[in-house]
């Protein structure tokens, strides 16, 4: 064992999407900044972001119902849509000028168009759709979306969905073409091939163990070297802990007073892949259902049309279990190591008041393939046990912690923890992920960076030229935007004519 120190302006924790975008806006923003990347696997992207872990959806807010809630007076609250939507525009400008400056290529080797739809079945949630979608197709962020609750209709649409079905409950589906289908793993491999063109340092089977301020306030990084199981420790002077689910647990050993009172509940997700490429072929789309009454946000149905490797695959899911680690790659004590005397009456608060989900989580580790085939088989009706396999996806680490609904409050979005002087900064959750990362780093920027902000301002326009503008409210750049972003990523173009082979 031998130890060596080294100096750095940033170090990344974590070669997954977050990573990713962080380090390319700094080298774009401070390309005179020295950055070095640790993270403990072989390559970049094989947890969260891994095209396998996620459902690769870009999320925005075009079909998942749960960003359109409806209020106790029965009006539906489309805030949350627009913000959603809002932010995954400013991904796509971000690719788009990535790809227009040549710094990635390719574009369909990660991004491509493929229709959003939601589907709901009973009189309740066909009326709620309905209302859904005159809110909607009025604002400008959702315009082409289309409704329908005519069984012909639907059946041009989705006939795989359509075929078989004999009940006689009301049906009905909202479409939109511009939706996309989002390959975050291959993201996340381009923008760390890029970023080693850019000569930063990225030391794979590297882990980070521990995490300490220097009596200079620099931060010190310990890295154990997995390959030559040696210690180094590396110090920076801004630390980024983007290490999915393993960012609690990194972020707590920093000790600063902003880690406290913060617990983390892992949920595991599975999904069904379609082995059958004739069944493959006759589905098109992104189909979002409603999640059943009781249920978490994240384990909403839905059946999704995807492209891995170039291939077109189809994935129903997610199921949700439980599992105590905190990555896929983690560790069975990664929950029990994670309760802390700061953190531990916030984590029985949340046991408590989550009995709904516990029962729920127990439900579906319990359930059969058969129960699983039930499920699916409310979105294919005649849909067969020995076309579907099983894959498992990734950990989420949802967010425990006291807010003013109370003590232990489940979170389901994202959150970026920073120390009150911005020398380092985790990101925490899960949800809306990948599609936001966009806006969650460069929030990360505001946050961290506040001296520079004036002069990054330009350069940050530049790359997202609607950063710090609504675009719902100028519906004239939105269309100009979307239409540039569109051209440069290659979408809207029919994916029948692009080069596919079937999985
Ligand atoms: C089932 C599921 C479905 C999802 N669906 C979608 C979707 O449809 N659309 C969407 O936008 N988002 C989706 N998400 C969320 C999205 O996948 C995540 O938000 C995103 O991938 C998180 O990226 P990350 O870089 O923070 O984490 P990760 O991709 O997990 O990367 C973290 C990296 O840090 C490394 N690491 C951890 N600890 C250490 C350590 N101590 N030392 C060194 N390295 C370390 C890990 O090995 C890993 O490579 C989904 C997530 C799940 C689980």
């Amino acid at each position: 064992m031998s130890s060596k120190q080294k100096n750095t302006d940033v170090i990344l924790i974590g070669a997954g999407v977050m990573s990713a975008t962080l380090g390319t806006l700094l080298k774009e923003l401070a390309p005179e900044w020295e950055i070095k990347v640790f993270e403990k696997l072989a390559k970049a992207g094989e947890e969260s972001s891994n095209e396998w872990n996620n459902a690769g959806t870009g999320h925005s807010a075009l079909c998942e119902l749960n960003y359109t809630s409806e209020k106790s007076d029965g009006s539906i609250d489309i805030n949350k849509a627009i913000q959603i939507n809002e932010h995954f525009q400013l991904s796509r400008q971000f690719w788009s000028y990535l790809v227009n400056h040549k710094l990635i290529s390719n574009p369909q080797d990660f991004i491509r168009s493929i229709p959003h739809m939601s589907l709901v079945q009973g009189e309740k949630d066909v009326a709620f759709l309905k209302k859904r979608f005159e809110l909607l197709s009025n604002n400008p962020l959702f315009q082409g979306m289309e409704y329908s609750d005519d069984p012909e209709k639907l059946k041009e649409w989705i006939p795989l969905v359509m075929e078989g079905r004999t009940s006689n409950e009301p049906i009905a589906a909202t479409k939109i073409d511009s939706g996309t289908d989002v390959n975050f793993g291959a993201l996340t491999c381009m923008l760390f091939d890029h970023l080693k063109r850019k000569n930063v340092e990225i030391n794979y089977m590297h882990s980070v163990k521990d995490i300490k301020r220097t009596s200079d306030g620099l931060w010190k990084v310990k890295v154990h070297n997995i390959d030559t199981s040696k210690i180094e420790y590396h110090t920076a002077k801004f630390v980024f802990i983007g290490g999915g689910g393993g960012s609690l647990p990194l972020l707590q050993k920093t000790g600063i007073p902003e880690s406290k009172h913060i617990g983390g509940f892992p949920v595991s997700g599975l999904f069904m892949v379609c082995n059958n490429p004739e069944v493959v072929a006759r589905h098109h789309a992104k189909v979002y259902g409603k999640a059943k009454v009781g249920a978490p946000p994240m384990s909403v149905p839905h059946l999704d049309t995807r492209y891995i490797d170039n291939k077109k695959s189809l994935l129903f899911g997610p199921f949700a279990g439980f599992s105590p680690k905190f990555l896929k790659t983690g560790s069975n004590f990664d929950l029990i190591g994670s309760v802390k005397p700061d953190n531990v009456l916030t984590m029985l608060a949340a046991g408590v008041k989550e009995m709904a989900l516990t029962k729920y989580l127990i439900q579906q580790v319990m359930l059969s393939n058969e129960k699983r085939m039930e499920e699916l088989r409310e979105f294919i009706p005649n849909a067969k046990i020995e076309d579907w396999d099983i894959v498992v996806a990734g950990q989420r680490v949802q967010v425990i912690k006291d807010t003013e609904d109370g003590k232990g409050t489940l979170q389901f979005g994202t959150e970026v923890v920073s120390a009150a002087d911005g020398s380092i900064a985790a990101l925490l959750g899960a949800s809306p992920g990948a599609s936001t990362a966009v806006h969650v780093m460069l929030e990360l920027i505001n946050k961290c960076f506040p001296q520079h902000m004036q002069e990054w301002e330009p350069k940050i326009k530049e790359m997202v030229p609607s950063y710090g503008v609504s675009l719902e409210k100028n519906p004239e750049l939105f269309q100009e935007i979307h239409a540039a972003t569109a051209q440069s990523l290659g979408l809207g173009e029919k994916e029948e004519e692009k080069e596919l082979v079937y999985s």
